[in-house]
């Protein structure tokens, strides 16, 4: 089996659940009556991205997270009707697919991103699964499923989701639970039907058209992975498959859409070509990834440096061949206008050899360029607290924060520079805010707790505390109430 096949299975049988809250679905507790709320419905879709987001698999950096949620978000303003809010994220796992989760939450897999030829294919991917979401297939297929076999994968899915609550550990679903879910779940699964594919591929096209990507590349890419799937060239295609029925037929009807529009030609993102490079750096062994970029720059007509050496410079940086690394990042330096990507892989080089200042002089400079880019930002924070200036970090922050508040990451960063300055209470404070972010609620509760308990004479920051530990304790006891009408617990 495949090392990552436990989030897979885990996804896709949440997917399996996972109705998108329509009228008259049965409740997840319940499969006589009733359905989903707005709120039970992003109570369970939090619940499980609070599962996703510490499996070692979803890919937790910031350059990829970035790039994944503004492509999105660029098709998002495609869609017709009301701001939908959906996320996006990326999964490290080979096999190629991706998928839509209840309450709006859409994974791509590396093994899916690498093998997109340019954005629009990757594009045309994003829009079809957001199709899905905003056309409610998963709730009328949902609505479709007898009620008995959709109690046993609920049961199911909450089995999984409290054993992985109770094991403490993340990235390890119990092996029973597995079983569970190829007895239970494979016979099962909810496959979205032809009507729905044919759907989602016309309201994707549309959302690609008018997002300024080109609609063919998604006939060209569903051509290529059907092809690839019959000459068994793909890991894992065959999932991606089955819950998308695709035939030539339904190629034929995407190119027959696309006959009447404009062909255009889109240049990708330099955001698409590095972050495919990265992804690409990051799969299997260093030494291979480094020989793919190698044979890459070694086949290249045009002279300019470009995202083959910093997919070179990333799988040497893995390998820890530092000056590789940096022999190959050089040209693309020497570039103008400089890049953030680039500057932050270079600072990066310098901190892991040891050389700390001038890894700091690095940063520096690159925030001046680029002081809103989250991984120079974190990069450089936690460099100055490897050199022990908390104080530094401290001020920093007061002043991003006043900007950005949904960053659950400033906030850690936060938490433990108050710790090295010996301030619980503030420690605690952001701490809790951290876990809030994440998605939480118990941990940031626990958290003010802690604050709450310290008494520092301080008045003013006391009220604080216990006026956002009044806010959050509402909070959380309306999660429970949800979950507890679903029976997770
Ligand atoms: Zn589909």
């Amino acid at each position: 089996m495949n090392r990552s096949a436990p989030l897979s299975l885990l996804l896709a049988t949440l997917l399996a659940v996972a109705p998108a809250g329509s009228q008259s679905l049965p409740d997840l507790g319940d499969a006589s009556s009733a359905s989903l709320s707005d709120s039970q419905e992003r109570t369970i879709g939090n619940r499980i991205m609070r599962e996703v987001r510490v499996d070692p698999l979803y890919v937790d950096d910031p350059e990829v997270a970035e790039y994944i949620s503004t492509l999105g978000n660029r098709l998002l303003g495609g869609v017709d009707g009301p701001r939908r809010d959906i996320d996006f994220f990326v999964v490290q796992d080979e096999s190629v697919n991706a998928f839509a989760l209840v309450g709006g939450h859409i994974g791509v897999h590396t093994g899916l991103f690498t093998l997109t030829q340019n954005e629009s294919e990757l594009a045309g991917v994003l829009a079809h699964e957001i199709a899905h979401i905003v056309q409610r297939h998963q709730a009328r297929a949902m609505h479709g499923q007898r009620g008995a076999s959709l109690t046993s994968l609920a049961a199911l899915a909450v089995a999984i989701l409290a054993s992985r609550g109770n094991s403490g550990q993340s990235g390890q679903v119990t092996e029973a639970a597995i079983m569970g879910a190829t007895a239970f779940q494979m016979q099962n699964m909810i496959d979205y039907t032809r009507e729905h594919e044919r759907e989602a591929d016309r309201v994707g096209l549309t959302i690609l058209e008018r997002t300024g990507f080109g609609p063919r590349a998604m006939a060209s890419f569903f051509e290529r992975l059907l092809r690839a799937n019959r000459l068994n060239e793909l890991k894992g295609a065959p999932s991606y498959l089955r819950t998308h029925p695709l035939t030539t037929e339904r190629i034929a009807d995407i190119q027959d859409r696309v006959e009447t529009l404009p062909s255009r030609l889109i240049a990708d993102t330099g955001g698409y070509r590095l972050v495919k490079a990265k992804l690409r750096a990051m799969t299997g062994p260093a030494p291979e990834a480094a020989a793919y970029f190698r044979s890459l720059i070694a086949e290249r007509t045009v002279l300019r440096p470009k995202e083959e050496n910093y997919g070179l410079a990333l799988a040497l940086n893995r390998s820890r061949d530092f000056e590789g690394a940096w022999k190959a990042l050089a040209p693309l330096r020497e570039v103008q206008p400089p890049q953030a990507a680039f500057e932050l892989l270079a600072a990066q080089l310098q901190a892991d050899q040891g050389h700390l200042e001038e890894a700091l002089k690095i940063y520096r400079a690159a925030l001046r360029l680029f002081p809103q880019y989250r991984g120079l930002v974190y990069g450089y924070l936690n460099l100055q607290l490897q050199m022990r200036n908390p104080g530094e970090v401290v001020a920093d922050l007061e002043d991003r924060l006043r900007n950005v508040q949904d960053d659950a990451r400033l906030y850690e960063i936060q938490a433990r520079a108050y710790a090295a300055l010996g301030k619980q209470q503030a420690q605690h404070r952001a701490q809790a805010e951290a876990h809030f972010r994440r998605g939480n609620l118990a941990g940031a509760v626990e958290q003010l707790e802690q604050a709450v308990k310290l008494k520092t004479g301080d008045f003013y920051e006391a009220s604080i505390v216990e006026s956002r530990l009044r806010d959050l304790r509402a909070q959380l006891e309306i999660e429970r109430a949800a979950e507890k009408a679903l029976k997770i617990t």
